[in-house]
């Protein structure tokens, strides 16, 4: 559930604005520097028509939020899912400013959305309505403006179309407004890997402050799209157990672990995870639950709450969505002595391989998979110790650490750029 209709536990942008007062009175900071912090600088609400294949015409809501550019252009995925709405973007940009200032990449944040289920739409649906989105958003994007990328059912080919939309209307090929790419279409090698690959180091991070050998540890992932696929693979290969997946359609357990490769190609064939042969299916709320050494929320959104954190069995949470665990899940699971890496250091692998994507195609020089991944890593490792040991100075979990790294960052920017009247 997301949206203001959902209540203050689970509306994504109140939740930002608690964790963000949380981190703000660590810093003393001005209240009114706060306001300026926490309100999105600009949104964005556009009426996207569509011609459909049966001749009719659909007019689909997207959006466009802008939530802060002090330190550099805003920069976030674009989602298409039923449930998108304006506080569910409006919080998804914020994190991202706190993303990119936790991971210190010069970008700002923002996202963007259409409310549509993608399922049912055709190719041809899909294209018509991302190029007719584009130039509804054209005048606020641009590679020093605002840069999108791939998120909740988006991917390289629908920021091919989109690439190649603004490239139209600008008379000149644009790589860099768009991340998320193709290769040979001003793609970065390790890119579709990077947030997966973010979720291992981070994951590597909180181990060895646990203490735990990822050789042989429980890992229960939700959600097997781009994130929770790539997690699963790449941390299958450290000798970790994957005992338990999700997807929209269901969940699946064996406590022996699941033969990801296998699992990859069964998805593949049938697009779920359901059914898969040596796996026995679980319910799928219970997934959070289930017994294991870590758990990788990767899909959506207010998935651990203060109705199921009292049940996680995990010893570490490394969350590979935006926004899965609610404040109020929070304390319960501080109380239990779980780690939870927090979403804007977790997942900030994607948006650091985007800044070197957009990097890439302005030097127009490409790197190859092995510096993308070397550079990743420690840009990771760098993020989590800086919030570790800023935990360890205020005497805070990682959240609310990663929230005052990120706070301050943007808050000494904007106090530097000063005022403009
Ligand atoms: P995706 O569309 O590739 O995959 C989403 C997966 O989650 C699918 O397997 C889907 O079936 C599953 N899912 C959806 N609702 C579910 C539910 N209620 N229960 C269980 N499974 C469910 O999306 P993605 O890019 O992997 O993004 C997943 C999450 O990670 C989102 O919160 C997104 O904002 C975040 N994220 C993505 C990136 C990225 O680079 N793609 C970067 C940072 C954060």
């Amino acid at each position: 559930m997301s949206g203001a209709a959902a209540g203050a536990e689970h509306n994504p942008f109140e939740q930002f604005k608690k964790r963000f007062d949380n981190a703000a009175k660590y810093l003393k900071l001005d209240a009114g520097l706060g306001d300026i912090l926490k309100t999105p600088t600009r949104e964005l609400t556009v009426a996207v028509p569509v011609l459909m294949d049966d001749g009719t015409y659909r007019v689909f809501t997207g959006y466009r939020v802008q939530h802060n550019t002090a330190i550099g252009p805003a920069k976030g995925g674009i989602r298409y899912d039923s449930k998108v709405d304006i506080d569910e973007v409006r919080a998804l940009a914020a994190w991202m400013t706190m993303k990119c200032a936790v991971v210190n990449v010069p970008f700002g944040g923002g996202k963007g959305g259409i409310i549509c289920d993608p399922k049912a739409l055709s190719q041809g649906e899909l294209e018509r309505m991302t190029r007719r989105y584009t130039a509804a958003i054209m005048d606020i994007i641009g590679p020093d403006k605002d840069v999108p990328a791939p998120d909740v059912n988006t991917n390289e080919q629908v920021m091919a179309w989109f690439m190649d939309t603004y490239s139209m209307h600008v008379r000149q090929a644009t790589t860099a407004v768009v991340t998320g790419k193709p290769i040979g279409l001003g793609g970065s090698a390790g890119r579709s890997a990077a947030t997966g690959r973010g979720v291992l180091a981070t994951l590597e991070c909180a181990a060895a402050v646990k203490k735990m050998k990822l050789k042989g540890a429980k890992v229960a992932i939700q959600g097997f799209g781009n994130v929770g696929g790539w997690a699963a693979t790449l941390i299958a290969e450290q000798g970790a157990k994957i005992v338990a997946v999700s997807d929209i359609q269901g969940a699946i357990h064996n406590p022996q672990g699941l033969d990801v490769a296998k699992l990859h190609a069964h998805v593949k064939a049938t697009k779920s995870v359901v059914g898969f042969k040596g796996s026995k299916p679980l319910d799928a709320d219970k997934l959070v639950e289930v017994e294991c050494d870590v758990l990788v929320p990767a899909a959506t959104e207010n998935v651990i709450t203060a109705k199921n954190a009292k049940n996680v069995k995990a010893k570490i949470i490394v969350e590979g969505a935006n926004g899965p665990t609610t404040a109020d899940a929070d304390a319960i699971l501080d109380d239990k002595g779980v780690l939870v890496c927090p979403d804007i250091l977790a997942n900030a692998g994607g948006v650091t391989v985007s800044y070197f994507e957009w990097v890439q195609d302005r030097m127009g020089y490409f790197w190859d998979e092995e510096r993308v991944n070397k550079e990743l890593v420690q840009k990771m490792q760098k993020a989590f110790a800086e919030v570790h040991a800023t935990a360890e100075q205020y005497k805070t979990n990682m959240r609310t650490a990663a929230y005052i790294v990120a706070v301050d960052r943007v808050a000494s920017v904007t106090k530097k750029r000063g005022l403009y009247a």
